[in-house]
């Protein structure tokens, strides 16, 4: 009888907040959306099981904490550099209709790198993804399709997806290839 491996993948997701870190994570394994929002404290952390070829793979989505401090700017809570051990994958969100989360993305790449120390950060995973593409139609966003695709490719061709946890696009294919690229790194 073949034996079946299993294998669990960690994917930390990060970026700042109100992108729509959470709601991803729910529309993925869930299949809710709430327009309601809290602000995660303490980690969100979910698993789901998929087939990848002849793979049970458990992907357990971790989302970071983010804290506020009293001047009321947001602040990365480090937890330290236990929380990202076994990382498999990192997934960077941003909402691309707000300017500042996009350009938040090169201090989580860098956050991430440091915390998680990656034999090979060159090589390992991140995907990029842009939410909220729902709004408006598209028409509120700032960041466009280039602009992102351009520091995706200016730092190791980063995958990257337009999502929308509200409408459920390409919310599936977005953790899919989150665990496809992690399960190669593995
Ligand atoms: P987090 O802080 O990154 O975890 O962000 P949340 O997942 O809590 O979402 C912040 C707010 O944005 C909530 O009010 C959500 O309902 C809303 N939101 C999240 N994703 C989307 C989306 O794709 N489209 C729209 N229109 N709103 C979204
Ligand atoms: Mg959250």
């Amino acid at each position: 009888m073949a034996t079946r491996r299993r294998t669990l993948l960690k994917v930390i997701v990060l970026g700042d907040s109100g992108v729509g870190k959470t709601s991803l994570m729910n529309q993925y394994v869930h299949n809710k959306f709430s327009l309601q929002y809290k602000a995660t404290i303490g980690a969100d952390f979910v698993t789901k099981e998929l087939q990848i070829g002849d793979k049970l793979v458990t992907l357990q989505v971790v989302v970071v904490v983010v804290i506020w401090d009293t001047a009321g700017q947001e602040r990365f809570q480090s937890l330290g550099a236990a929380f990202y051990r076994g990382a498999d994958c990192c997934a960077l969100v941003y909402d691309l209709n707000v300017s500042k989360s996009f350009d938040s993305l090169d201090n989580w790449h860098e956050e991430f790198l440091k915390q998680a120390n990656p034999s090979d950060p060159k090589t390992f995973p991140f995907i990029v993804l842009g939410n909220k593409v729902d709004i408006d139609g598209g028409r509120s966003r700032v960041v466009s399709e280039k602009k992102a695709a351009d520091w995706c490719a200016s730092n190791g061709n980063i995958p990257y997806f337009e999502t929308s946890a509200k409408e459920d696009y390409n919310v599936d294919e977005a953790f899919l290839t989150i665990a496809k690229t992690a399960l190669a790194n593995e």
